[in-house]
């Protein structure tokens, strides 16, 4: 059978998701491949800017939290969160940031396993999860640790002394995906607890929670989610362990009845105990209506359409022999995450080289150039373009250009 090769314009036609690209407001003349860093601006989200500032804060002034229920928007837009991540409601809170939340539930899952006192996670987890590890083995003392297993067959490492494994579903660097169900079934055969962090799979491809039987999970949501720079992240308990779930921060947002102004603390019996202090409502407001542009597509077509443009892009790239002067860190489509990692020395210097032409990927030390597929509004002539331009710079040997090189901060 012969196999039929689909132009850029074609496949864009064939596209069910198309149409969504006019949900955000995108600078023109830009391929934008690091909505897996940080999501674009949704049109409903400027709106619910202004509104929120203008007329809830402006003119609705204290009243607005009754008024606007900014007093219940972290379990609102929880629950939100949670229908994009396989978990039925009541489940899912908005708060914090993820590493603060992995504060939360680390502590709270050791104090539910009191005689294991081992973490386990992977020695290339993103920096942060292994970080607040190490913050929280200080507080505790020697008799807890961390231990390092291999994202490459992690069921075979894992033994009855650890209480809690720590997981990100998609590593920031290569987007290899683990196996979540495969995974939490082995665990919890050993009576480990698991903490998933879906910091790059949530709005990108469907997953499981509840399914899974996940114990606990945080995620950010300004990667896929578009919520916006900072915008809060957000936790899961499931319900089986939330009569038991004791996390350290107590604050008054996480009491069982902050107005009671009672001088002793009792944590809410619910997810919401997860909550410390006064919600961020700007931008939670914002990543609320962010969050609508979900509600009419499903994460399985999504993530096929990512599947498609990732093959497309490897196709044109191969076509264009790209594929000579980098090579691809990512694991088979099957196994990884909406996004491509492309080894090269120069990686920095090419991945500025292409942002001044106005195609905007990142880099991820040492040596990647990491390019992020969002089909909510990426298209197959987007891909192409892009493409076209990463061959121009590497034919030109562009990235040798001196004003390529200077290491800005943020990468
Ligand atoms: C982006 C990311 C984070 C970010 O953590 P914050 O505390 O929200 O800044 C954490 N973990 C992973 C795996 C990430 O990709």
């Amino acid at each position: 059978m012969m196999n039929k090769v689909f132009s850029a314009e074609q496949l864009d036609i064939k596209d069910p998701l198309r149409d969504k690209a006019q949900a955000f407001s995108l600078p023109a003349n830009t391929v934008y491949l690091d909505g897996n860093s940080l999501g674009p601006l949704p049109k409903a989200a400027k709106q619910q800017a202004d509104d929120v500032v203008n007329e809830q804060w402006g003119k609705g002034l204290i009243t607005s939290w009754n008024k606007h229920q900014w007093i219940h928007l972290p379990q609102i837009v929880g629950d939100k969160i949670g229908g994009l991540i396989g978990a039925k409601s009541g489940q899912v809170i908005c708060c914090d940031s993820i590493s603060i939340n992995l504060f939360k539930v680390l502590s709270a899952a050791l104090k539910m396993h009191p005689s294991r006192k081992v973490i386990a996670t992977t020695r290339d987890n993103f920096p942060t999860d292994i970080y607040m590890v190490q913050g929280l083995l200080d507080l505790l003392g020697s008799d807890y640790s961390i231990r390092y297993v291999d994202e490459a067959c992690i069921g075979s490492q894992l033994t009855d002394d650890i209480a809690v494994l720590m997981l990100t579903q998609v590593n920031f660097r290569s987007g290899n995906k683990l196996d979540m169900q495969s995974i939490t079934e082995q665990a919890h055969q050993k009576g480990i607890l698991t903490l998933w962090d879906l910091a790059h799979s949530a709005g990108a491809f469907p997953v499981s929670l509840d399914a899974c039987n996940v114990d606990f999970a945080v995620g950010c949501t300004y990667k896929y989610l578009n919520g916006g720079p900072g915008a809060p992240a957000f936790i899961y308990v499931a319900k089986r362990h939330q009569a038991q779930y004791q996390q350290p921060l107590s604050g008054w947002m996480g009491h069982s009845s902050p107005f009671s102004f009672s001088p002793d603390y009792a944590g809410d019996n619910s997810v919401k105990q997860n909550l410390c202090g006064t919600p961020g409502i700007i931008g939670m407001s914002i990543l609320d209506a962010a969050l609508d542009v979900f509600e009419d597509v499903s994460l399985k077509a999504i993530d096929e359409k990512s599947k498609k443009l990732q093959a497309f892009f490897i196709a044109e790239a191969k076509r264009a022999g790209l594929l000579e002067k980098f090579s691809i860190v990512s694991p088979n489509i099957d196994n990884r995450g909406s996004q491509l990692a492309f080894a090269h020395d120069h990686a920095y210097a090419i991945c500025q080289a292409w942002i001044a032409e106005g195609v905007i990927a990142d880099f991820r030390a040492p040596n990647i150039l990491r390019i992020g597929f969002a089909p909510l509004y990426l298209s197959f002539v987007d891909i192409e373009k892009a493409v076209a331009s990463l061959t121009k710079i590497m034919n030109e040997k562009r990235y040798e250009n001196d004003e390529f090189q200077q290491r800005q901060s943020v990468t």
